[in-house]
């Protein structure tokens, strides 16, 4: 088989056999297949694009390119979530201790990532001490203990996409349906849960612009998870404005915490409680949605969900007291506000421009491996709908370094469209697909 022929069948708009998938991805992560013939293929693909069936091969050689995880030794049906990604989303560290506390084990994976702020792996690291690799017998182990573990993903899990997406990000080939699933769910097989949630962002702030990408999207990668014989659901939600009011590091773990206490935003508490009700139905915890939702609030109320929390974060050597003592999160030195310049109601907060200011605070990186500043960031305090008057405070910015400060606030400065009537708003939850 040559490369080369692969690449002219997929010009001429033909589809590839499994075969024909597989040398491609084998030979690509083993160095034998070089960056230009890659960037070839992947470029007829944008043009040409892959059917269904070419998905599903792709995703089956991209997940068989690695290690695949075992979770068979923890008990009880494990459900993983994954988000495609937005601007304040904190809503793993909220969903895992609640759903965890309910009954259903979590055995999580998480990125660092590129962008606006860093991933989960890095907003817990914002707590002082904790720990967010270890050993899959230990990470079991906890799981089997409390119920609860999230930790870097190795880079033995998927290495084709890996590499494959530094190849995507630098040639313009990122925004194709096939390439974006195929890329997402050879990670999540590969990591082993038994159900599957994903929450596909659509708006300003995520990949996908529009209801309509983000639905097929979803529709793709349900479809992808049952043909791997996995429970896969996916909620399409809104991305227009950030999620919640935090946007950074620990002041996104701070926000959890606040969530948690029963005392969070009303957008990102009523996330959390609707993936929370469909994991642990997904995890076969609740009779129905109805029943799993009354389960995580009353996990809130009562403070179980918490109190998990606090387990999660002492088993990865964390100190949990920084659920009582904010002071124990890194700190930032400056502060800067942005003040509005007009009355009325907020009609938009563009969530795309709020990740650029929060990345330009530092509190992102621009390039992979770089150092982010844990303590920088945004706090939003207006959200789409309320009421504004000339000199009220839209958003603080903070981080360690004042130029970066002021960078961040001429971001943020277009990103609040104010308004003389009280606009409708967008859903928070458009579509839920995959449930039986
Ligand atoms: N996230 C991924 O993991 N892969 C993509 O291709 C896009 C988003």
């Amino acid at each position: 088989m040559e490369m080369n022929d692969i690449i002219l069948k997929k010009r001429m708009g033909n589809a590839l056999s499994k075969a024909e998938i597989a040398f491609f991805i084998e030979g690509y992560t083993k160095g034998e297949i070089p960056d230009y013939q890659a960037s070839a293929l992947l470029m007829a693909i944008m043009f040409q694009k892959l059917d269904i069936e070419e998905t599903v091969n792709l995703t089956e050689s991209m997940k068989m390119s690695g290690d695949t995880v075992d979770l068979s030794p923890i008990n009880g049906i494990k459900v993983d979530k994954h988000s495609t990604g937005g601007v304040g989303d904190k809503t793993t560290l909220i969903v895992g201790p609640i759903v965890a506390s309910c009954g259903v084990p979590v055995a999580k994976m998480s990125g660092r990532g590129l962008g606006f702020t860093g991933g989960t792996v890095d907003k817990m690291e914002s707590v002082p001490g904790m720990q967010t690799t270890m050993d899959t017998d230990h990470f079991i182990s906890q799981v089997n203990r409390i119920g609860l573990a999230v930790i870097g993903q190795t880079g033995h899990i998927a290495p084709a996409d890996k590499k494959l997406y530094a190849l995507r990000d630098v040639t313009a080939t990122i925004d194709n349906l096939s390439l974006i699933s195929s890329s997402i769910m050879s990670k999540k097989l590969a990591a082993g849960a038994d159900a599957i949630l994903l929450d596909v962002k659509c708006g300003s702030g995520a990949f996908m612009k529009d209801i309509d990408d983000a639905t097929s999207l979803a529709e793709m990668m349900v479809h992808i998870g049952h043909q791997f014989n996995k429970k896969t659901v996916a909620v399409v939600t809104d991305m227009s404005q950030p999620l919640g009011h935090a946007v950074g590091n620990s002041l996104e773990v701070m926000e959890a915490i606040h969530t948690l206490k029963g005392q969070g935003p009303k957008d990102i508490t009523e996330l959390s409680l609707e993936l929370s009700s469909i994991m642990i139905y997904l995890g076969g915890r609740s009779k129905s949605l109805d029943e799993g939702r009354k389960m995580a609030a009353k996990s809130i109320a009562d403070g179980r969900a918490l109190e998990k929390f606090r387990q999660f974060i002492s088993a990865q050597s964390g100190n949990p007291d920084v659920t009582n003592d904010e002071s124990l999160f890194p700190q930032a030195e400056h502060e800067i506000s942005m003040h509005a310049h007009e009355n009325g109601f907020i009609h938009g907060i563009d969530a795309n421009s709020i990740g650029l200011a929060s990345q330009h605070t530092g509190a992102g990186r621009m390039i992979m491996g770089e150092t982010i500043d844990l303590s920088a960031g945004i706090v939003l305090q207006k959200k789409v709908g309320d009421v504004v008057q000339v000199g009220d405070i839209l958003a603080t910015i903070q981080g360690n370094d004042e130029k970066k400060l002021q960078a961040a606030k001429i971001e943020c400065i277009d990103a609040f469209q104010i308004g003389k009537k009280k606009p409708a708003g967008e859903p928070l939850i458009k579509k839920i697909i995959g449930l039986l």
